[in-house]
């Protein structure tokens, strides 16, 4: 089971590194247990890495570009983030895919690129509501998973399934509609990957204390991509505390 905290665009520098702080000490005895991870904002990782040293919890970032290097204006490259200290790296966020107009191969990229590097991609994946009430759920997630794996290896890789009806707006998927979906990203990750089914598969949108153990009992889920209630120590602690 992975729990990670995505904190998006959110946190001063104090607030950031005092909720670091706060996190490895309410998590302090789950982290042998369950996988525990924080991703802050880039200008931040320096700074909560320094708060993280010695403990279980582990460092993510929210983005990265796929070049090494280069004349990419206010990018940051996979090997920039592995020298501060960086574990994860969240691939494909639907906010990063709608805001800024991603697409599936340019995830595919990141994604080749942060393996490459040593860095473990927490890929995302999900439907729009439109999509789902068309019936196009699951055809949409598979599309995008291959897409967003093109020219992918076997390698360290974490699936997020985030229904973008559901990210930030308190509507959780049920227990029944993810687990559907986990269930169907699982058998293409077994068709797409030697061992495949073995890649943990996180859900997330609108995770909190309260729907946390409802989703955790489901078998395909392991573990929960978590961006409001990651704000939170105590909220966070719970979400962890159900894994
Ligand atoms: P949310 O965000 O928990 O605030 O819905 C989840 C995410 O976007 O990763």
């Amino acid at each position: 089971m992975l729990v990670a905290g995505n904190w998006k665009m959110n946190l001063g520098h104090a607030d950031a590194v005092g909720l670091a702080a706060d996190v490895v000490q309410v998590t302090a005895d789950a982290t042998d247990a369950v996988g525990v991870a924080v991703c802050p904002p880039a200008v931040w990782l320096d700074a909560v890495a320094e708060r993280l040293r010695d403990s279980g919890v582990r460092l993510g970032a929210q983005n990265v570009h796929p070049e090494e290097s280069g004349a990419f204006t206010g990018e940051v490259s996979p090997p920039m983030l592995r020298d501060l200290g960086v574990h994860y790296v969240i691939v494909g966020h639907s906010e990063r895919r709608q805001l800024f107009g991603e697409t599936s191969a340019f995830a595919a990229e990141k994604v080749r690129s942060a393996q490459a590097a040593g860095l473990v991609p927490i890929l995302c994946v999900g439907e729009t509501l439109d999509e789902r009430e068309a019936g196009d759920a699951e055809a949409t997630v598979l599309d995008q998973l291959a897409a967003s794996l093109d020219g992918v290896e076997a390698g360290d890789l974490v699936v997020a399934y985030e229904p973008v009806w559901a990210i930030g707006t308190g509507r959780t998927a049920s227990p029944e509609q993810a687990q559907a979906m986990h269930a169907a990203i699982r058998g293409a990750l077994a068709d797409r990957f030697t061992g495949g089914d073995g890649i943990e598969i996180l859900y997330g949108g609108s995770v909190k204390p309260g729907n946390a153990a409802e989703l955790f009992a489901q078998p395909d889920l392991d573990g929960a991509l978590v961006g409001g209630a990651s704000l939170d120590a105590e909220s966070f602690a719970a979400i962890v505390a159900a894994a």
